[in-house]
C-alpha cells in the first residue's frame, strides 16, 4: 500500500511518515502543495493524507484540481483548526475525510485503514469501462463482443489499474507502483510483458503505447 502525506509542517511530517511506515505503508512525502498534486497524477496512491493550510498552494486546490481530473484517490484532509466551515470545504473539495489538528496519529492510522479498505471495496466485485467489465470474483474480463478471459493475478491487477483510471496515461513506474509491493524491486520490462499479455488477450487496440511516456487503457479506440 502507498500513500502519499502532504504537509508542510517539517515536524509533524517526519513523525508521520516513521508512524505510517511502522504500520506497512510505504510513504512518500513533499512540503508542497503544487509537487504533491504533480506527484498524485503521475503515481497512483491508496490514500493522501493532505493538509490544508500549505504555504505555496492551497490542500482545497490541490485537492479541487484532483477532483475537476477526475483523479478519485482516497484523500484524508488535515484542518489546522477544528472549525466546521473548514471540514465542510474539505468535503465539498471532494475530501473522503476528515481530521482536526491536533489529533492522536492512531487515530489517523484508524481513520487511514478504513478509508483505504472503504474505497477499495468500491472497486471489487464488478468494474465497467468501455463495454469491458472486469469480475474480480472470476478474476476474468468481459468483452463487449461477448465471452469470457480469464486472467491471471497480475493481468487482473494491470487490467484494473488501467479500469480505474482510464482517461489517464500510465507511466511504467507508476504501474509498477500500483502492481507491487513496495518492497519489491523488479525490472520495469515485465510491465511490458504483462501489456501484451493482455493485447493478446483482448486484442492489440486494449492498451496503446504512447512513446516516452507510458501506456492507455484505449477500448474500441482507432489506430
Ligand atoms: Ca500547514
Amino acid at each position: 500500500m502507498r500513500i502519499l502525506i502532504i504537509e508542510d509542517d517539517p515536524v509533524l511530517i517526519q513523525h508521520l511518515k516513521r508512524k505510517c511506515e511502522a504500520a506497512g505503508f510505504a510513504v512518500d512525502t513533499t512540503r508542497h502543495g503544487l509537487e504533491g498534486e504533480v506527484m498524485a497524477r503521475d503515481i497512483v496512491y491508496h490514500a493522501v493524507i493532505l493538509d490544508l493550510g500549505l504555504p505555496d498552494q492551497s490542500g482545497l486546490t490541490v485537492l479541487r484540481n484532483w477532483r475537476r481530473a477526475r483523479n478519485p484517490v482516497p484523500v484524508i484532509v488535515l484542518t489546522a483548526r477544528n472549525t466546521w466551515q473548514e471540514r465542510v470545504e474539505g468535503i465539498e473539495a471532494g475530501a473522503d475525510d476528515y481530521l482536526g489538528k491536533p489529533f492522536h496519529i492512531e487515530e489517523l492510522l484508524a481513520r487511514l485503514k478504513a478509508l483505504i479498505l472503504r474505497c477499495h471495496s468500491r472497486f471489487q466485485g464488478v468494474l465497467t469501462v468501455g463495454g469491458y467489465t472486469l469480475s474480480e470474483e472470476q478474476q476474468a474480463v468481459f468483452p463487449p463482443a461477448g465471452g469470457q478471459v480469464a486472467l491471471t493475478a497480475m493481468e487482473f491487477r494491470l487490467l484494473r489499474v488501467f479500469m480505474l483510471a482510464p482517461a489517464r496515461i500510465h507511466s511504467k513506474e507508476s504501474l509498477m507502483n500500483a502492481i507491487y509491493d513496495y518492497d519489491k524491486t523488479l525490472d520495469h520490462n515485465v510491465i511490458e510483458v504483462y501489456v501484451n499479455h493482455l493485447r493478446k488477450k483482448l486484442g492489440k487496440e486494449i492498451i496503446r503505447t504512447l512513446r516516452w511516456q507510458g501506456y492507455r487503457f484505449t477500448p474500441g479506440e482507432e489506430g
